[in-house]
């Protein structure tokens, strides 16, 4: 029992000792791999740095959180000399040096390893996305979320940005390599060729990355030395190279006049083949799917499939350059990606489709809006990956819109700028978001900004009207919207004039009320006044509930519902993902477009809803779902 006790004390003093005195000051990293490329073999110099007083123990972490990973050691070095070690679980390693190491010097350590694939590697979801050893590639994809250790690391610093690095992967010859750093050289040696790559001064990267396959090198150069390094497949089309390097060039030079610049000159973009991702945003590099380098590139109304592509070239910014922690402000990477995507693509397609954007994240954030979290989440929390999806994605894009809206452009890309410079290679929080947001206007964003950070749902209201008498041959209205929810209300406001159409700014906060007047013929022919006319802002009349799924129009035309979210009305139904809907209310909706479809099924608290779909034997069956 004793025995345990001093154990335990013992560990806590080897953590405090970790925090306080050791540090990284660089690594040397060789990667090679078997020739049956089954798994991967490192072995990693970490020069350690003791900041002040003496270290008496090293404590490494090895794969912590790298999902379906092994990693079985077979030396460790201090200083050239073989050292014992010990582990304390698969992922922890210990060292006990002879000597303190001491405050003077940089000490290597050399820990030589195998990473490979457990037995339960496949069960695990995306584990062949992060890792892949196989005769046609081999890749560690440290996306920007993930801080995997497959390399050394002291304990407890594992979500760090990197000290200096070098990284050296030897490879058969036939195989090309993309990874973290600047490519220094490559050095042939009879059937193997050896990939240096390199930190360089201004990287904020957390975490390193390669690929090994057998693409084939592609340079595009650009303006002032910009250069695209592509690592193509061989069957690529003619053409395809030019449409994504451009896209690439175009918004990535967007993306720095906004979100300020990177000093890098260079973007690295690699095909990817993966069953279940195909792309990764990678610090100033990414992935994308095969399929777009061969076959040809159609873009729908939204710019599927490349905006996805951009999304990425903006995670240098979101989630690498800035970054914050993922499990709790996934916003953070992915609200912000997502609002980049329309923010670029209206420099070259028009404003529209920034307005079409907001519509469609508006309806999937809408359809959900009583099961999402709010925009700070514990993501360990929350099973449902959709609704987490929607929640930091949609919702988090939704947010920024309409911040922008408050803001204005100018201001809003100013405190963007702020906030990036300020937080650049930092781990940092939305409290400094706000901060620097806040900076650039004189509205006072803190009951809004904080409110849809910690509080779920839409803002609410209820708006009335009042007949105010006749005055010069017009009636006069007053119209009261009220703020009936627990969040700040920001939308806009179509007012129907006798003679014409305003559109006002609506900005309550919560429990307030706002008058607005308007002048009309007395017989009301159209509606005085409509919230919210385009659908884009998070607000909603009050008592009106979400179904908790979205509907689609699959390719022959049939309803159908998807997005199911578990203890929502939807869902108790029984109503599965993808069953057809032949009717709702006895109303065939088909014709109807999807805003108008969204629209039915967004009802009042308390109400039902007949919901028609057909079962395995081509049955109707009719259910009733209660809001
Ligand atoms: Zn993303």
């Amino acid at each position: 029992m004793k025995q345990w006790f001093s154990l335990a004390v013992l560990s806590l003093n080897f953590l405090f000792i970790n925090a306080q005195l050791l540090s990284v000051n660089k690594y040397e990293i060789a990667v090679s791999l078997p020739d049956s490329m089954n798994n991967i073999e490192i072995m990693a110099d970490v020069f350690l740095q003791v900041d002040n007083g003496k270290a008496d123990s090293v404590k490494i972490d090895l794969c912590k959180d790298f999902v379906g990973v092994g990693c079985k050691i077979s030396s460790v070095f201090l200083e050239e000399k073989k050292v014992e070690y010990f582990l304390e679980n698969d992922e922890q390693l210990s060292i006990v040096p002879e000597k303190p190491l001491a405050a003077e010097n940089l000490y290597k350590l050399t820990i030589s390893y195998t990473l490979f694939k457990k037995e339960d590697y496949l069960k695990y979801q995306y584990s062949d996305f992060a890792f892949q050893a196989n005769a046609d590639m081999a890749h560690i994809n440290a996306a920007i979320t993930r801080a995997d250790n497959w390399f050394p690391k002291l304990r407890g610093e594992h979500i760090k940005r990197l000290p200096p690095f070098d990284l050296q992967i030897k490879v058969k010859k036939e195989y090309e390599v993309m990874a973290s750093g600047k490519l220094m050289k490559i050095v042939e040696d009879g059937s193997y060729k050896t990939f240096f790559y390199s930190s360089y001064k201004e990287i904020t990267d957390r975490s390193l990355y390669f690929f090994i396959n057998k693409n084939k090198p592609f340079l595009a150069r650009y303006d002032n030395g910009f250069c695209i390094r592509m690592m193509v497949p061989a069957d690529t089309l003619k053409g395809n190279t030019k449409i994504l390097s451009d896209i690439a060039f175009k918004s990535y030079r967007f993306f720095e006049s906004v979100y300020g610049e990177t000093n890098l000159n260079e973007y690295k973009l690699n095909s990817f083949v993966n069953e279940s991702m195909g792309y990764s945003g990678l610090f100033n590099s990414c992935n994308i799917p095969e399929r777009l380098f061969v076959s040809p590139v159609i873009l729908n109304e939204l710019y599927i499939p490349l905006r996805d592509f951009i999304h990425e070239i903006s995670h240098t910014w979101w989630g690498n350059i800035v970054s914050s922690d993922p499990k709790m402000n996934y916003w953070m990477f992915e609200g912000f990606a997502k609002f980049s995507e329309p923010f670029f693509l209206k420099t070259i397609l028009g404003k529209e489709i920034e307005m079409l954007y907001r519509k469609r994240i508006r309806l999937v954030v809408a359809s959900n809006a009583d099961f999402i979290p709010p925009l700070r989440f514990d993501a360990s929390s929350i099973s449902d990956q959709g609704i987490k999806n929607d929640a930091a994605y949609h919702q988090g894009a939704l947010f920024l819109l309409t911040l922008k809206e408050m803001m204005g452009e100018r201001d809003f890309i100013n405190g963007m700028k702020e906030y990036v410079n300020l937080n650049r290679g930092k781990i940092t929080h939305p409290d400094n978001f706000f901060k620097a947001m806040q900076n650039n206007t004189s509205i006072d964003l803190h009951d809004f900004f904080y409110d849809f950070l910690d509080k779920p749902g839409f803002a609410e209201f209820t708006g009335k009207t009042e007949n105010l008498g006749k005055q010069g041959g017009q009636f006069k209205y007053r119209i009261t919207i009220s703020n009936t929810g627990n969040k700040y209300l920001f939308t806009n406001m179509l007012l129907n004039n006798y003679k014409k159409t305003d559109t006002v700014i609506v900005s309550i906060p919560a429990g307030q009320s706002k008058t607005f007047e308007v002048f009309s013929k007395d017989t009301l022919s159209t509606p005085l006044f409509i919230v919210d006319p385009d659908e884009v802002f998070m607000v909603r009349n009050q008592g009106l509930r979400s179904p908790g799924a979205k509907l689609y129009t699959d390719a022959n035309g049939k309803l159908r519902v998807t997005g199911i979210v578990e203890n929502s009305p939807f869902y108790k139904t029984g109503i599965k993902n993808n069953d057809v809907i032949e009717s709702i209310d006895g109303q065939d909706l088909t014709k109807n477009d999807v805003y108008a479809q969204h629209r039915f099924i967004h009802r009042q608290e308390g109400t039902t809803m007949k919901v028609t779909v057909m079962n395995n034997e081509n049955k109707p069956i009719e259910h009733s779902l209660v809001y």
